[in-house]
């Protein structure tokens, strides 16, 4: 997975971004076997404005792996 970086809110130029939970999942059907695998999603938040700069999941390799990857 790569790292992304992001140093200032888009909408409002703050620096103060804080990272939280989502209380929200994602979910990948296994191409392999049907089996459903479910990731916890999470945001990066602006202090400033609140708004949500970046929603992610922290192991999508996880969730869909390369192998699977659908072409
Ligand atoms: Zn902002």
């Amino acid at each position: 997975m790569k790292e992304v970086k992001i140093e200032k809110c888009p909408f409002c130029g703050g620096e103060e971004l804080i990272e939280s939970t989502v209380s929200s999942m994602v979910s990948g059907v296994c191409v392999a076997n049907g089996e459903t695998r479910r990731a916890i999603l999470f945001a990066t938040v602006c202090r400033d404005c609140g708004s949500v700069v970046r929603t992610y999941c922290k192991d999508p390799e996880n969730l869909y792996p390369k192998k699977e990857r659908r072409k």
